[in-house]
């Protein structure tokens, strides 16, 4: 049964199907059945989708300085169109993405068109030119004034995952627009809806032809590929799997290409035994929103050793309140559904299996739920008993298993939290702010809450430390990403002459 609309290409101002008129079937997260029909490009398409943007940026005013207020009027139209149309993206990220409405509410939506609002606001804050003042030169034998100013990167290819889709896309296409770059969308197989929408959103509105192109196809790999080794890309801004993150650096480097990565997390909370709300910091952290797929999720809980035992009694009694109140598509209050495909619920079983066999204590879930409706549905699990050199302490599962780990004191859980390849995100509770201060600056990652503090929004920059990344998303940083900087200087003396 079709749900959602056809998933269309969108190239050269047009949507359409792929060149030989392939297509996919989308298939729903909750069901396992198809739930909807996606173009399935091919390298033609692809292809085309890279010329079109070049000629695009080279031969059109869109990344022009005389252009900037029209780009910001044209993005703000877009955004309206966005807001119009929430009921029919909410489906989308429901029957596509496994969002439970409720969520639709927090990440899914809200929280993306909200970043979609700080983009907007934060277009006055960049500074296109930046003066340098005058400088004498030995080598010129004379005197320059000197200014930097900002352009547009060029053709950016904007490869997105399929766990937060809309909040994703956006944090790339707006930011990129907003700059001046032509960009081209290439979301994962699994949500094309939530790509397509922008190809679709942009004609009613009336973006310029060949400014956006969207291109997606059931192979995961063929298209980025493309996109990643075309020396007519100048910028791949990509956020996904550490794995797929390294393999294109190595890509890129043939064609020497800018590349902007947004990779996995296994970040810690810490919660000091002077947590002035320890057993709600510890309850928490259960990992059920939206089953635990978020790169910057705290699933590693960091515990001290002397409230160990008290910290399990709290997670058991969590668990155990939230029973079978999870995985019902119609539900309006549940934060958890199931998990995106059967190769992510497969891949998550065998962790589930890996830290059993790697001695880890079970405390609660652990087991597969096709009961729930057929589709991808795991239970909320918890291991304790952990240690941090434990394969499921170290790899990222992304899915809704938490770890809890026992630490001494706080230059031990310095050490643990450190102890990773990763480095995206973090918390860490204690009734002394400045204890907790000091660790937060200790902890070697891209953002820290202090006592639930959110670190995370369309304001701030957003990005990682280590293998979760190069480069910041969101904020002023997440548009200057997007740019070049040029230098230009004169002699002084021309300068005066002009005056
Ligand atoms: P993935 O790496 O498998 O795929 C991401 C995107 O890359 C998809 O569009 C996919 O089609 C494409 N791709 C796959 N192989 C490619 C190749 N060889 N060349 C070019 N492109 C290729 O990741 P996923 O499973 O879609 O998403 C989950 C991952 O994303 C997790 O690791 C998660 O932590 C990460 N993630 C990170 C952030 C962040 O901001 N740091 C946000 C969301 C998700």
């Amino acid at each position: 049964m079709t749900l959602i609309p056809e998933a269309k290409l969108f190239i050269d101002g047009e949507l359409r199907g792929a060149s030989d008129g392939g297509t996919y079937d989308v298939i729903s997260p909750w069901t396992g059945q198809p739930v909807g029909k996606a173009a399935n490009a091919t390298a033609q398409d692809v292809d085309q989708a890279i010329a079109v943007a070049r000629r695009t940026f080279d031969e059109t005013n869109w990344g022009s300085a005389e252009n900037r207020d029209k780009r910001l009027e044209l993005v703000t139209k877009l955004r309206d169109a966005f807001l119009e149309n929430r009921e029919l993206i909410h489906d989308i990220a429901v029957h596509e993405a496994g969002a439970t409405r409720l969520n639709c509410n927090l990440a899914h939506y809200a929280m993306a068109m909200d970043g979609w609002n700080d983009y907007i606001n934060k277009f006055a804050e960049i500074e296109w030119e930046k003066d340098h003042g005058e400088r004498y030169s030995a080598m010129a034998q004379s005197t320059s004034k000197r200014i930097a100013v900002r352009e547009p990167v060029g053709v950016v290819a904007a490869i997105t995952p399929w766990n937060v889709p809309l909040y994703v896309n956006i944090g790339k296409v707006v930011a990129g627009l907003l700059a001046g770059c032509c960009v081209i969308l290439k979301p994962a197989p699994n949500t094309p809806g939530e790509g397509a929408i922008f190809g679709e959103l942009a004609q009613k509105v009336g973006f310029p032809k060949g400014v956006i192109q969207v291109v997606f196809g059931e192979d995961p790999a063929m298209a980025g590929e493309m996109l990643v080794q075309d020396r007519r890309v100048d910028l791949v801004s990509f956020t996904g799997s550490t794995a797929v993150g390294r393999h294109i650096m190595e890509q890129g480097a043939k064609t020497m290409k800018r590349v902007f990565l947004e990779l996995g997390g296994k970040s810690a909370k810490i919660v000091l035994e002077d947590a002035p709300n320890f057993a709600m910091d510890v309850a928490t952290t259960m990992l059920i929103v939206h089953a635990g797929q978020g790169c910057a999720v705290q699933s590693r809980l960091l515990v001290p050793k002397s409230r160990y035992e008290e910290a399990k009694e709290i997670l058991k009694g969590a668990y155990a309140h939230l029973g079978d109140n999870w995985g019902q598509i119609d539900a309006q209050d549940q934060i958890m559904g199931p998990v995106v495909s059967k190769k992510q619920h497969d891949r998550i079983m065998n962790y589930i299996q890996v830290g059993q066999d790697e001695g880890a204590t079970l405390l609660a879930g652990g087991k597969s739920r096709p009961d729930k409706g057929g589709g991808f549905f795991i239970e909320p699990t918890c291991f304790v008993d952990v240690a941090n050199n434990m394969r499921i302490a170290q790899e990222e599962i992304f899915g809704p298993v938490l770890v809890v780990i026992p630490f001494e004191d706080d230059a031990d859980a310095i050490r643990i939290a450190n102890d990773s390849e990763y480095g995206l995100a973090g918390g860490v509770s204690s009734a002394d702010f400045e204890r907790a201060m000091k660790i937060a600056r200790a902890v070697r990652t891209g953002s820290m809450g202090i006592n639930g503090g959110m670190a995370i929004a369309g304001d701030l920059p957003f990005g990682g430390y280590k293998h979760s990344g190069i480069g910041r998303e969101w904020g002023l940083e997440g548009i200057e990403e997007y740019t070049e900087i040029k230098t230009i200087a004169w002699p002084v003396q021309q300068a005066e002459a002009a005056e």
